[in-house]
């Protein structure tokens, strides 16, 4: 396999990562910046995970993004929505929090971008890390999504680059459990929706990453998860 990643260093794109390396060559690893809060750190712990790896890695800004997107994830008056823990099965809590973070087309931009990319280097595969659980409140994170983005990029470039993620079928914990396995490296991910020293812990995504660990048996990591 010879693939392009997308590398947020958030724990499902770390872990797909591992398991790119270890199925072939990661030819690139994409780090994007579209204005999300947490921009500058996610590059930071990404570039750290590649040279871990010896992968190349580059970042992919894109102002117009920033500029159109007017959720709280990017735009910082106004605020991140929190959850409390209980509610992060709720499915209308959650369709509230995930419509507050919402990024117009992201993954679509993403996706094509790193098939352009797929196309000249040669890569057959782009991985993503997709999983079971945002899958039911973001339908760009869903098989049914990877399925047609498929079918498209097979019209759209002569590589006909495939996406897939490792972790499409596994819930977070599953995705911790996993990446146990492949000794990812947890102590460079980061997952927090803010760029502070440390994760707030109370955004949705700290919630998701903060349960997932505990419940896929890792050591914490950080101070905030205490
Ligand atoms: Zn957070």
């Amino acid at each position: 396999m010879k693939s392009i990643v997308l590398l947020s260093s958030g724990l499902d794109s770390s872990v797909n990562f591992c398991k790119a390396v270890q199925e072939g060559k990661v030819l690139l690893a994409l780090t994007f910046d579209y204005g999300q809060r947490a921009a500058a750190k996610e590059i930071d712990q990404a570039k750290k995970i590649c040279e871990k790896y010896s992968v190349k890695h580059q970042v992919i800004t894109l102002d117009w993004l920033k500029q159109i997107t007017s959720t709280s994830l990017v735009n910082k008056n106004k605020e991140i929505p929190q959850l409390n823990k209980g509610e992060l099965d709720n499915i209308e809590r959650t369709k509230i929090s995930a419509k507050n973070v919402w990024v117009p087309n992201r993954n679509g931009v993403f996706i094509n971008i790193a098939a352009s990319f797929a196309e000249v280097l040669k890569a057959d595969t782009i991985v993503v890390g997709f999983n079971l659980e945002e899958a039911k409140t973001f339908p760009d994170n869903s098989q049914d999504f990877v399925e047609h983005v498929n079918a498209s990029l097979s019209l759209s470039t002569f590589q006909m680059p495939k996406v897939m993620s490792f972790t499409q079928n596994l819930n977070k914990e599953e995705i911790v459990r996993y990446g146990n396995a492949l000794s990812a490296p947890f102590d460079l991910m980061w997952s927090c929706y803010e760029a502070n020293q440390t994760p707030c812990g109370r955004c949705e995504s700290c919630l998701r990453f903060d349960r997932a660990m505990k419940g896929g048996q890792r050591a914490k990591l950080s101070s905030a998860f205490a």
